[in-house]
């Protein structure tokens, strides 16, 4: 409790009392917490008026039970849970996760990080997550399907473009929007575009949804380039995961003249000096759904594939993971920064573990943190939004240049929020504070909510 304001000490202990066993959630509030010491200085009113401790308690969770037949006719049963967090600034927004990992204290975790993500990126969303104990590696096409609509069975009641609106996350990709939208459109007899993003792009949804996170946390890496004149052009990257954010950002990598040299997914990592190969990952992890050590075994000549080993051992300059929560701990962060990474910026939702970002800073490492870097997903389904209330859709280059416009101006805002709470250049603390003040002064504006 050492780096906690005094005056949040009693709110962080009502939140470990109140939410017992939900330890990535407690580790999620104590990380905005412990950077808000500054701003209950000088804003004591935030805690007078219980803003924090409201913040910290969800509006509405959902906990649900999704029977489902599986391709033998036996029937499986899973847990489906909807987290709506905060509604201040508009409708719940943020995505569900498809993961045997998945319990309450995950989903808590990524709803609270969501309600700050979702108000540095300026528009009018507030905050929540959900998701399943649903494995999708393995099942078939049609057991995905039968999941979803079952799912979506219970979740439609709580839905709606004004109410609350998901989107993807790790396992639900656009296969999985389809099907989830299909079953709302069914029971609802509306064709409410507006209830979910990352729709495909015949029936509603925008152009680079799927690109957004991957590009928008390079946006974000390349911004802070930019505040010492360097770019991405010679530079060595590391991307762990090799999901939807990991293929997106090593795309835009490629683009600005960096190398990715690396990228896993549970089975381990792969390591390509000569730079990934995107087309045939892209064809390994999107179209054929196979492990990653199947791109080693296509690509051949020196590309290794370590089953065993930590991807955050291969040297680089730039690293971004992009798989999972709490995928880069101490030990990597000091190999990281003993073999020259100097920006690490966050595409997964917390994969720096609080030893890790304490490492970094003390190694001069700049951090990006998963609510500033990864906000191009939730900000591109935010224009998804925009585009679907007024029954219009904008090309892939207009698309994408309102997507570098939010991450510059996020980045802008944790910038000058470090400054102006007396931490330069700390990202983490301007993003935490940045997004908090938003939040706080609506809540405080709409009454005792
Ligand atoms: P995907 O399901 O598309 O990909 C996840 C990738 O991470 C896969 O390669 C997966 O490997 C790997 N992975 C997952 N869990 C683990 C683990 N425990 N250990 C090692 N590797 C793992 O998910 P996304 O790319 O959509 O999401 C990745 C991260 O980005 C998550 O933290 C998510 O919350 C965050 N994020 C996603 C956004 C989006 O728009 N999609 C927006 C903002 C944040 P395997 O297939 O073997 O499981």
């Amino acid at each position: 409790m050492s780096e906690l304001n005094p005056k949040l000490h009693d709110i962080y202990d009502e939140v470990l009392r109140r939410n017992p066993g939900e330890a990535e959630f407690h580790q999620a509030v104590f990380e905005v917490l412990s950077s808000l010491g500054p701003v209950v200085t000088k804003h004591p009113e935030y805690v007078n008026s219980a803003v924090i401790r409201r913040m910290c308690e969800p509006e509405r969770q959902i906990i649900f039970r999704v029977p489902w037949l599986d391709d033998n006719g036996d029937v499986q049963i899973n847990r489906g849970f909807r987290v709506e967090f905060n509604s201040a600034l508009g409708p719940y927004k943020g995505g569900l996760r498809f993961h045997p990992s998945v319990y309450l204290g995950i989903v808590k975790f990524l709803g609270f990080e969501q309600i700050f993500k979702n108000s540095l990126t300026g528009l009018p969303i507030g905050g929540g997550k959900g998701g399943s104990d649903f494995d999708p590696k393995g099942r078939s096409d049609n057991e995905i399907m039968r999941f979803c609509q079952s799912f979506m069975t219970e979740l439609y009641r709580h839905l709606g473009e004004y109410t609350d609106v998901p989107a993807g996350d790790i396992g639900v990709g656009g296969r999985e929007i389809g099907y989830l939208f299909g079953q709302y459109k069914r029971i609802t007899n509306r064709y409410e575009s507006g209830v979910l993003t990352g729709k495909g792009l015949s029936w509603g949804g925008s152009q680079v949804r799927t690109e957004a996170t991957g590009y928008g946390a390079v946006y974000f890496a390349d911004e802070i380039l930019k505040t010492t004149k360097d770019s991405f052009e010679g530079k060595r990257a590391v991307v762990s995961g090799s999901g939807n954010v990991a293929i997106y950002a090593i795309e835009k990598i490629h683009q600005l003249g960096g190398t990715v040299v690396a990228a896993s997914d549970s089975s381990g990592y792969i390591v390509d000096e000569k730079g990934i190969d995107l087309e045939l990952l892209k064809e390994i992890k999107e179209v054929k759904r196979e492990r990653i050590e199947a791109y080693a075994k296509a690509r051949g000549g020196a590309t290794q594939f370590v089953s065993d080993g930590s991807i955050w051992d291969v040297p680089c300059q730039i690293a971004i993971p992009s798989a999972t929560q709490n995928e880069l701990d101490g030990d990597h962060a000091a190999a990281l920064a003993r073999n020259g990474c100097k920006i690490v910026a966050e595409g997964a939702n917390m994969p720096c573990t609080p030893d890790a970002v304490k490492l970094f800073s003390e190694a001069g490492v700049t951090v990006a943190p998963g609510k500033a870097a990864n906000a191009g997903g939730v900000a591109t389904s935010g224009l998804e939004m925009q585009q679907n209330a007024s029954r219009d859709s904008w090309s892939f280059e207009y698309t994408e240049q309102r997507l570098a416009a939010i991450m510059q101006s996020i980045h802008h805002r944790c910038l000058v929020t470090a400054d102006e709470y007396g931490a330069p250049g700390n990202y983490v603390l301007g993003a935490n504070i940045a997004g908090f003040i938003q939040v706080a002064d609506a809540m405080t504006a709409l009454g005792l909510i």
